[in-house]
């Protein structure tokens, strides 16, 4: 099983998780671009991706969803009141009651059998330009319908689904959002298993379950307490930061690892760090200090998620 960070923290976030048969990009928080490219860089081959997780609307997690799953053709997984948080995004200036939301989803529903219909009678054209026309009519598209996504899925957090060999678990995660979450990969093939958790103002009961027995655990350690409290933020933003559904400091992640951590991962994975609040050195003697204490642990490397640059794949 293989973990590859495309990017990490408040300015895009991504994530490839691969298996042996299924391979899955968790947020698409970059321009298309940016992730072909990045993915380009690590090897990790863009048409082999099966899917698109959200884990919740916020734009460091979703700016580049509707142009790459429209370019790759691949279903995009949602909860429910994340993909209609993320609708409303993407059309702000329409109002949706609840009813004319489900006219909607019924809408992209029959449209999108329609276009099935269309593309299983037509002929091949030369890769090419069948390549360019793709392009022009998914950019025609987007300017019709920005929310218009080649196929969406739901689940439901805490409720298990599968992709392929890859079992996924999403979990609540406490974060200002819709109906936010983390998850958790499975192979079962493998038995191996990752964890996604960044976005979450403290880590409750549900959430240090969902992280037991995890092989490489990418944990959000988002800012410094100090450095939040004298940095340059307005007010409001470090109450929000700050809250109980805002993000991870260095210490709560500190805490967590040393108070509830199970210790059983091979790798731990900083990530969401703050570029105007943290400095990784701090992010990783924090997280590194809270582990030594625990005096049995061997495996436990500590490895930092970038916002810049992919990190090398982590393979298990
Ligand atoms: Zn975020
Ligand atoms: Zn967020």
């Amino acid at each position: 099983m293989r973990m590859t960070v495309l990017a990490s923290g408040s300015k895009g976030n991504a994530t490839v998780i691969a298996s042996r048969e299924t391979r899955v990009l968790v947020d698409a928080g970059l321009s298309c671009r940016e992730l072909l490219k990045r993915m380009a860089l690590v090897d990790e081959d863009a048409s082999a991706l099966d899917a698109i997780l959200i884990t919740h609307e916020h734009t460091d997690h979703v700016a580049g969803l509707s142009v790459l799953a429209r370019r790759l053709r691949i279903p995009v997984y949602f909860s429910e009141p994340t993909h209609r948080a993320w609708v409303r995004q993407m059309t702000p200036r329409t109002a949706m009651t609840y009813a004319k939301w489900l006219e909607h989803v019924q809408k992209e529903k029959e449209a999108r059998a329609a276009q099935d219909a269309v593309e299983d009678g037509s002929i091949q054209i030369a890769a090419a330009s069948a390549e360019a026309e793709e392009d022009d009519a998914s950019a025609a598209a987007i300017k019709r319908d920005p929310a218009s996504l080649p196929a969406v899925e739901y689940f439901q957090p805490g409720t298990n689904f599968s992709i392929g060999d890859l079992s996924i678990m999403p979990f609540t995660t406490p974060h200002d959002a819709a109906d936010p979450c983390g998850f958790v990969f499975e192979s079962a093939s493998e038995s191996i298993r990752m964890a996604i958790a960044t976005d979450l103002g403290y880590v409750p009961p549900n959430v240090k379950r969902a992280l037991e027995r995890i092989d490489v655990l990418l944990l959000e350690s988002n800012h410094d307490l100090e450095m939040l409290k004298d940095g340059p933020y307005p007010w409001a933003v470090k109450q929000r930061v700050l809250s109980r559904v805002g993000h991870l400091s260095n210490h709560a992640t500190a805490e967590f690892l040393s108070r509830d951590y199970d210790g059983n991962a091979t790798y731990i994975v900083l990530g969401h760090l703050s570029e105007t609040n943290n400095a990784p050195e701090l992010a990783l003697l924090s997280a590194e200090e809270a582990i030594r204490e625990r005096r049995r642990l061997l495996g436990n490397r500590v490895v930092l998620a970038q916002q810049a640059a992919p990190i090398a794949p982590i393979c298990l």
